[in-house]
């Protein structure tokens, strides 16, 4: 109930995010620095790595006074939770974000924030520059493995490169069209069969050299 009430009767008055600037709007040239720590009132990111819900966030912010707007220069350090996009191994590092955004004093087309009521909220730009740092695919480390497609387990080391199990018959086979298929081979076979036409006619030659495979011809 008691938020109920509070959502009724008042705006959103206070956030971690907000800075306020009342005693530097309108004074261009001046500087202010502040540090805001706190832990993350929602979840920043929505893909497999992100801020978690609670996590500690601070915000070291230099604000600077500019005639349109007030300059927010911010490095952001908190932890990425998630997990291993190849192995789901779960995720705890640190994060370290820094970014520069304007708010300005009035309405303008070309900038994405403004002041309101002296209170520069760093919500919405924490969230975007959290978002575009965030990988797209984390990695528990670079050289992950992922899992092993049959057990599931983690990978320690390379699969090694399985070849395809050879049928004996096909062994046989694979000889063979590689000694009738080889760009090279007629020139030597033809003189190594220069022997055996001597006393073999050209027909029993080839019945006897290529039998079995007439798509030769
Ligand atoms: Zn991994």
């Amino acid at each position: 109930m008691h938020s109920a009430t509070r959502a009724y009767n008042l705006p959103v008055t206070s956030s971690p995010y907000f800075v306020n600037i009342a005693t530097i709007v309108g004074k261009p040239g001046t500087m202010r620095e502040l540090e805001l720590d706190f832990d993350a009132p929602e979840r920043i990111g929505e893909g497999l790595g992100y801020i978690e819900k609670g996590t500690p966030v601070e915000l070291d912010v230099r604000l600077e006074v500019l005639h349109d707007g007030i300059l927010a220069t911010v490095g952001l350090e908190s932890r990425m939770a998630g997990e291993c996009s190849r192995c789901l191994t779960p995720l705890d590092e640190p994060l370290r974000v820094d970014f520069a955004e304007l708010f300005a004093y009035a309405r303008d087309e070309a900038l994405e924030y403004e002041v309101h009521d002296d209170i520069v909220d760093l919500e919405p730009p924490v969230r975007d520059a959290v978002v575009l740092a965030l990988p797209f695919q984390p990695v528990c480390r670079p050289d992950c493995l992922g899992l092993d497609p049959e057990t599931g387990e983690k990978l320690v080391e390379p699969l090694e490169e399985q070849a395809p199990a050879v049928d004996p018959r096909w062994a046989a086979l694979a000889g063979f069209g590689a000694s009738t298929e080889a760009p090279e081979e007629p020139a030597t076979g033809s003189e190594e069969a220069a022997g055996p036409r001597e006393t073999e006619s050209p027909e029993d030659a080839r019945n006897h050299d290529y039998k079995g495979e007439p798509g030769q011809y």
